[in-house]
Parts: structure tokens; C-alpha cells; sequence
């Protein structure tokens, strides 16, 4: 190394942190390395014993160097990025400009280490930090809107049983509004829900094939009444080359459109409103669709226009003392539009009405019919069953004995854990219907304590609950329960879920008119593709190459268990498992592979007589998630 003479700016560089540098003469001699964080070893193996630029082993960094080194010699200073798996490292030079055996310039890298790295995991503490806090609030959401939902069952519940009572035309009317009133309060839970999980981020998006035509007519025929109630005349047109079957998130579809007519019927007294939907673009597989909401209303002025799509802030206070809401709904219909990659505006005059528009894109389904639903309960079937319902809210205990006692089914009663477990150890039933938050003894509880005991081992267990999370509710199925039904339910739900445990005959009876979506956190996600993006180098047909090779290998070996664990070939489960465990190890799915050491763990030697079943159905349902998932990342 050469001596470096007298070089006060250098000393001054020499405390910048994190930062090293190497003072190289016009030969690319290095004078002197400058590293007070000790960081150049790590960002270039081997290279503080080396005497020159060129001697550095690895190809890539030498070019790099030697590049850069040269351009400061010549007197243009650049500064470059180097992308290594460890991060990034960035490369600045200096011309120090000295001719004649001296210093000519100096090279600094400064890189991903030491205390950077410790300023890296600060912002990832503070990101999981902020992660965390949203996940509280919309935990705590989702515990308000548990305790709302249970009362709310027995009211939409009962209402619906006292409608089978002879009533007068009174009678009839008031109930009428009862129940309309307990739905809109269920809709604005679910609003409120859904808001805080598209501010937390955590929304996902469903897909499902529907008619596009059969929506519309629901959101007509529900807000006729609502106009005619007004005196206002509700206009509806619907074109026909829409008539078709879709798919997508049909729920979400449905809601942004449900804010836009009530807010057109809300704020209008004379004149009409009317929905239009029609088609703007049929290309191929994808059709974009215009959907138009005008009314001769109110109106928006200029200046409250701009706000209306921005939460809390209703156009105008007094306004929303007069018309209640929650300033919330055209919030949700332009966060959900844009989620399902379409646009929302609006245009409005004052004291003449406004137009709100919705331009979105909806694929077409490859399905040419749907299955058509029918109202009729037909209970026969389950005539003469018998089930007990544990339950510690009394109304909703009784609620689901007279829903049951018009099946026909033999109903006991249990008001908490303690007590449904004294029942079932003397009787045995066909069903339990099972509340999961109760005090003392959970639900859980029970459906361990079931699954364990002699006389009712193999009843079936339906989960009744007002939960919505669905790790809790997927958590319900890994202690043993059959199916869960979330409340408020209308009759029909509770049928359905019975006929399906029950595996009795009923024909598709159903089309919810509840509609519930389920809560996720993904605190925990269920796969993380980094690893396999920095191996496959971000070429698309390799990585999509291999999700597929996942998918169908994970399918074929779950498949092989299943039918490995029917003929009790226990030697081929723990092989199996043991393939499999890799390949979702290198997809970061956590979960299943603790699932798979467990199996394997226990077919190894004699298989422990422990429940396998419910460990491969675990495995089977989570994989199926996780393949329908990972169709979905394909790039
Ligand atoms: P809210 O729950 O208050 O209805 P929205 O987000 O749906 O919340 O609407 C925000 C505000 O925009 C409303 O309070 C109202 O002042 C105004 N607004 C929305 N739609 C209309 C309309 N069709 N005509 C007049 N004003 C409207």
C-alpha cells in the first residue's frame, strides 16, 4: 500500500457511518482502506487484504469497481446500485484529482450492515408494531360486532317464527318493518366491519359465479317498497346483453351498488330514481360493465362534492342529523370499486340531483347454468332426529327449540358447558347445536369432552355462533366439530347445515338471505413465495411452473393419504408426508408442515391410536386453501 500523504477531507469522510472507503491511486493501487464499522469484509469477502482493484476475486464486484474507479479518474464521479441477496449496497466514487503517484480517488460502499441493518429492524419492529395495533382494532371490532349479532339473532329469529302465526293485517305490517329494521342494523355491523378491515388492508376478495341479472333484480325489488313508501318512482333497466353468467365478488358487487340506490332514495322526496346497468365493452373473457344511479334529489354542492368519497365526512352535518348513516357508505363503494379494478364518480347540481357512475370489469363464468333454489322446507327427512342445543343465552336457546320442534326433531336444552356435558354422558343424540362463547365450560370444551366420551363419540357438532373470524371458526372444526352457523341465521341456514351433517336428502334448498363474510387475519400468512421469487429470479414461466408442480404434487400426496390411512397403510402415510414436507417448506407453509411432521411423527412406528382422521382432514383442508390461493399468485 502506497502512503496517502496528507488528505484532510479524507479524514473527515472517514466518519461518515456505515460507510467504507477505499483510496485507490490512477493505477487502481488501493492506498488505504478507510472502514470504521468494519463493514467492507462483509460486503466484499476477502477484499481488505487485497492490493489492487483488479485482484478482486468475484467477477461481477470487479467489473463494478473497476468501472466506477476508472470513470472518477477520468473525472466523472457515478454512484451505482448493487443488488446482492443480503440487500443492497450502494457505490459512490470521488475524484480527488491528484496526478503523479497520489491519491486519485476514493471509493465508497455503503451497504445493508451494522447498524444499518439495526435501523432496518427498527422499521420492521415499528411496521409489526403497527401491524399488531391494527389487528387489535379489528379485533375489537369483530368482538362488538359478535355482541350485537347474538341479540340480533333472537330478534330476525323470532320475528320470522311469529310471521308463521296467524297475525292480522296490523299485525303483518308492523312486523314487516321490524325485521326490515333488524336487517339494515345487521347491514351496518357488516359495514362497519368491513370498513375496518379495508383500512387495516386485510380484505379479500371472493369469487363466485352468479347472475348479474338476478343481483340487480334483488336490489330493485328491495328498495321498490322503500321508494313507492316515498312516493318517489324507482326506474330500473337492465340490458340485455348482460344477461349472463359471471364471476366474481358478487357480495361486494351488490354492496357498492346498495350504498348508491339507498343514498339516491334517501336523499330524494319528489321525482325519480333510477337504476340503469348497461354494457360498455365485451372483450372476450372480460366485459366492462356501467352501472348509473340518478335521482332528482337534493344534490351535492360544488364544494361538499369532493368530500363525499372521503370517510366521516358527511356532505353536510345538518343534513346527516335529518337523514341519519354513517358517512361510511360511499367510502366502502369507492375502496371496494377500485378493489375489484373499477372506478366510481359522481356529478351533481344542487337542488336538481345528482348521477353517481360505476365503470367495472367482470369476467365471464364458464358455467352455462346455476342451480336454482327453492323456499320450501320439507322437513321430513329430519322428522324424529334428535338433538340438543347448548346455548347460555336464553333466547336463542328457545329460538332453536322451536325451529328444531317444527322439524319435527326431539329436543333437549343445556344453558352452559357443565350441563351439556352431565346430558351427553347420559343420552345420545343425532346432533348438538354448540355455542362457543360461553362462561366457564366453552364450547370447545364440550367438543373436546364429546369427541372423548363413550356414548356420544361420533354425534355430529354444528358450531352456532356469532363469530366471525374464521381462525376461530376453523379452529371450532379442528377440535372435532362437523360444520359452524353463524348468527343471525334465517331458518333455511340452520336446515341446510342440518340436512348436510345429517347427510339427509334435501335437494339445493337455500340462497342465504344473510349474507356473512367471514373475518381474516393474516397474522400468520398462509404462504410466503419470497424464497421461491429470489430463486426462480422473477422469470414468470419458471415461477408459474413451479406453483403448479406444487399444486399438483400437494394434491396427488394428500389424495395418497387419505386413501393410504383408509386401507390403514400407515407405512405409506409417513412416507408420503415425509416427501412432502420440503416442497412446503420452501413455500413457507408453516402451518401445513407442522401439520405433516405431526402425521409423520405418528405413522412412523405403530400408529398411536390418536384421532389421524382429524389430522389429515386438517391437512386436506388447509392445502386445498393453500392451492386455491396460490392459483391466484401466478403471475
Ligand atoms: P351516509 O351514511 O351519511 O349516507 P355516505 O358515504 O353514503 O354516508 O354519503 C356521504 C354523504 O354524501 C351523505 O351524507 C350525503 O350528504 C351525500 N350524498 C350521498 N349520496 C347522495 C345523493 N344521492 N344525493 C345527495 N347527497 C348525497
Amino acid at each position: 500500500m502506497k502512503t496517502l500523504g496528507n488528505h484532510h477531507h479524507l479524514e473527515i469522510l472517514s466518519n461518515v457511518p456505515d460507510t467504507c472507503m477505499i483510496v485507490f491511486d490512477r493505477e487502481l493501487t488501493i492506498m488505504e482502506i478507510i472502514d470504521r464499522d468494519a463493514c467492507l469484509e462483509e460486503l466484499i469477502p476477502g477484499s481488505s487484504a487485497l492490493g489492487n482493484i483488479h485482484d478482486i476475486a468475484d467477477p461481477v464486484w470487479k467489473k463494478n469497481l473497476m468501472d466506477v474507479c476508472e470513470n472518477a479518474i477520468k473525472g466523472s464521479p457515478e454512484t451505482r446500485i448493487m443488488q446482492l441477496t443480503s440487500g443492497q449496497v450502494k457505490i459512490r466514487t470521488l475524484n480527488l484529482g491528484e496526478i503523479g503517484g497520489g491519491p486519485a480517488g476514493v471509493l465508497m460502499l455503503q451497504g445493508n450492515t451494522g447498524s444499518q441493518r439495526e435501523y432496518g429492524d427498527e422499521m420492521k419492529k415499528e411496521k409489526e408494531e403497527a401491524e399488531e395495533t391494527s389487528e387489535i382494532k379489528s379485533r375489537f371490532m369483530a368482538r362488538i360486532s359478535h355482541e350485537i349479532r347474538t341479540p340480533l339473532n333472537a330478534i330476525i329469529g323470532f320475528i320470522e317464527q311469529l310471521q308463521k302465526t296467524p297475525l292480522n293485517e296490523k299485525q303483518v305490517a308492523y312486523l314487516k318493518i321490524i325485521d326490515k329494521s333488524s336487517v339494515y342494523l345487521l347491514d351496518l355491523v357488516n359495514e362497519i366491519l368491513t370498513f375496518s378491515k379495508i383500512e387495516s388492508g386485510e380484505l379479500q376478495l371472493d369469487e363466485v359465479d352468479f347472475r348479474l341479472e338476478s343481483l340487480f333484480r334483488d336490489i330493485y325489488n328491495t328498495f321498490r317498497n322503500r321508494a313507492d313508501e316515498k312516493g318517489i318512482n324507482f326506474r330500473y333497466s337492465f340490458d340485455e346483453k348482460l344477461k349472463k353468467i359471471f364471476r366474481g365478488d358478487a357480495i361486494r358487487l351488490k354492496q357498492i351498488i346498495i350504498n348508491l340506490v339507498s343514498n339516491a332514495i334517501k336523499f330524494t322526496e319528489y321525482g325519480f330514481v333510477e337504476l340503469k346497468v348497461t354494457c360498455l365493452k365485451d372483450a372476450g373473457d372480460e366485459v366492462w360493465i356501467k352501472i348509473s344511479v340518478s335521482d332528482t334529489g337534493i344534490g351535492i354542492s360544488e364544494k361538499k362534492i369532493r368530500d363525499v368519497f372521503t370517510e366521516y365526512k358527511q356532505a353536510s352535518v345538518g343534513i346527516a342529523r335529518l337523514h341519519g348513516g354513517t358517512g361510511l357508505g360511499l367510502t366502502i363503494s369507492k375502496r371496494l370499486t377500485e378493489m375489484l379494478s373499477g372506478e366510481i364518480s359522481v356529478k351533481s347540481t344542487e337542488g336538481k340531483g345528482s348521477v353517481f357512475t360505476v365503470h367495472i370489469p367482470l369476467k365471464k363464468s364458464k358455467l352455462k347454468y346455476l342451480s336454482t333454489y327453492t323456499m320450501h322446507i320439507d322437513a321430513e327427512e329430519l322428522s324424529g332426529k334428535s338433538a340438543l342445543i347448548v346455548d347460555d343465552d336464553a333466547m336463542n336457546r328457545s329460538l332453536g327449540v322451536i325451529i328444531l320442534e317444527g322439524f319435527n326433531m326431539m329436543v333437549s336444552m343445556a344453558s352452559d358447558g357443565k350441563e351439556a356435558m352431565e346430558i351427553l354422558r347420559r343420552k345420545r343424540f343425532d346432533v348438538v347445536l354448540l355455542d362457543i362463547h360461553m362462561p366457564l365450560v366453552s364450547g370447545l370444551d364440550v367438543a373436546r369432552f364429546i369427541r372423548n366420551s363413550e356414548k356420544n363419540r361420533d354425534v355430529k357438532i354444528i358450531a352456532v355462533t356469532a363469530e366471525m373470524i374464521r381462525e376461530e371458526l376453523e379452529h371450532c372444526l379442528e377440535e372435532g366439530m362437523d360444520d359452524y352457523l353463524i348468527k343471525p341465521y334465517r331458518e333455511i341456514n340452520l336446515f341446510n347445515k342440518l340436512c348436510k351433517v345429517l347427510e339427509v336428502e334435501s335437494g339445493e334448498i337455500g340462497g342465504p338471505p344473510l349474507e356473512i363474510r367471514l373475518i381474516e387475519f393474516n397474522a400468520q400468512p398462509l404462504f410466503d413465495l419470497r424464497e421461491l421469487k429470489t430463486v426462480t429470479r422473477q422469470n414468470k414461466e419458471f415461477f408459474n411452473e413451479m406453483i403448479e408442480t406444487f399444486i399438483h404434487n400437494a394434491e396427488r400426496g394428500v389424495a395418497q393419504i387419505r386413501s393410504a390411512y383408509e386401507k390403514k397403510d400407515w407405512h405409506t402415510i409417513s412416507e408420503t408426508a415425509h416427501r412432502l414436507i420440503p416442497s412446503y417448506k420452501h413455500l413457507g407453509i408453516k402451518k401445513v408442515v407442522s401439520n405433516l411432521i405431526e402425521l409423520k411423527s405418528k405413522t412412523q412406528h405403530d400408529p398411536l391410536p390418536d384421532n389421524l382422521s382429524v389430522l389429515i382432514s386438517k391437512i386436506e383442508r388447509k392445502t386445498k386453501e393453500v392451492t386455491r390461493r396460490l392459483e391466484k399468485e401466478k403471475l
